[in-house]
């Protein structure tokens, strides 16, 4: 008989799974709380629950739980970097960021993995490098928060806030990732507030509605990076497919939808979307939109031959997006001592394994 993973079940699902086993649903609610709230995944640790059911549960389930095996911390002890291994020997990255906020509060964030590998093959990006292996399941998926959450557990820090900006497309795995946030949610486990979890996509016009149909609270970003199609192609393949028209479409109706204001990303790379005349373009392609520009000077990886634009470029391109009313921020550069770019880390260790 297969056993059951508990890990990734929903507080309905967990009550059925108790019923299934002759027993009543309160048992699901005490399961669910033990898994997600106290991080337990071995079921003899579980203080409230009787021998018998004890015996019933190893019998018939087990809680997963994703392997660390490499931790690398950056050189300004704010970013950490974590390598996992999937049961199936798969490994996928997540990133901590700590930022310190005012009134002794600090905020953690957690980037983690949607898939194994990427298809998306944007060319400055190392998480596409050898294409797609595999979605990750919702347990992988939460799994990542709650290692992370737990390897910080003897200090006073807790996770406050998730990213879904790992390595794969979140919308290419769009079950799994919106069960997962809704377990990321829940107030009886993980208890992180939906605006303080975010997805951020390649751009997918019909996954963004039906995202925008689910009506969640969460931040949303979209991954622009140029505002007209003859650039956009030359670095995300996936425009080919869906045109910067086709997103802007899907992001206006996300808007209408939800009501929520939407994040465009928008790497400069040196030489090939840093001009002012396509920060003129990206100013008027996004009117009408409650938008935040975030931009980000490229993160240079070895994968790629691109250059980040001087520091002065930036902020021209940035002052000359502003003028047309939009909110501009940028998003400071973290973890470059041990290549927390996207996928950097876990290329780094299949290489090793290749013997290259
Ligand atoms: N597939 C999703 C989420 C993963 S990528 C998406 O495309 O949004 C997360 C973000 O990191 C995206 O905006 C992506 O374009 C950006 N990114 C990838 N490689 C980068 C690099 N070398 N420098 C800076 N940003 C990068």
């Amino acid at each position: 008989m297969e056993m059951i993973n508990l890990k990734g079940k929903t507080q309905e699902e967990l009550d059925e799974f108790a019923k299934s086993i002759g027993e009543s649903a309160f048992r699901g609610r005490q399961l669910f709380k033990w898994i997600y709230h106290r991080g337990e995944s071995d079921f003899d640790k579980m203080t409230d629950i009787g021998k018998e059911l004890k015996k019933k549960l190893r019998e018939t389930s087990h809680v997963s739980v994703i392997k660390l095996v490499d931790r690398v911390t950056a050189d300004d002890k704010n970013t950490e970097k974590f390598l996992f291994q999937l049961a199936d020997g798969n490994l996928i990255e997540s990133v901590l960021m700590r930022y310190e906020e005012h009134l002794g509060f600090g905020r953690c964030t957690v980037c983690i993995s949607s898939q194994v590998g990427c298809a998306q093959g944007c060319t400055f990006c190392a998480s596409g490098k050898n294409g797609l292996v595999r979605s990750l399941t919702v347990s992988e998926i939460v799994d990542q928060v709650m290692q992370v959450q737990s390897s910080m557990n003897d200090t006073a820090e807790r996770v406050t806030n998730v990213v879904v900006m790992g390595i794969g497309e979140p919308l290419a795995n769009f079950k799994n990732v919106v069960k997962a946030i809704g377990l990321i949610n829940h107030g009886d486990g993980i208890a992180i507030g939906m605006r303080h979890i975010a997805v951020s996509t390649v751009g997918i016009p019909r996954m963004m509605k039906k995202l925008a149909d689910e009506k969640l609270s969460i931040r949303f970003a979209v991954s622009l990076h140029a505002p007209d199609n003859e650039t956009r192609s030359k670095i995300i393949p996936a425009n080919r497919k869906y045109p910067v028209e086709s997103i802007i479409d899907a992001s206006k109706y996300y808007q209408k939808v939800t009501g929520r204001r939407i994040t465009f990303e928008y790497m400069l790379i040196d030489g090939l979307n840093d001009s002012l005349d396509q920060a003129k373009m990206l100013g008027k392609l996004l009117r009408g939109i409650h938008a935040m520009i975030n931009l980000i000077p490229l993160n240079p990886v070895k994968e790629s031959p691109y250059k980040r634009p001087a520091r002065n470029r930036c902020y021209q391109f940035a002052k000359e997006v502003e003028k047309f009313g939009h909110k501009v921020i940028f998003r400071n550069e973290r973890g470059t001592s041990i290549d927390a770019a996207c996928g950097q880390l876990r290329n780094r260790m299949t290489e090793k394994e290749k013997g290259s």
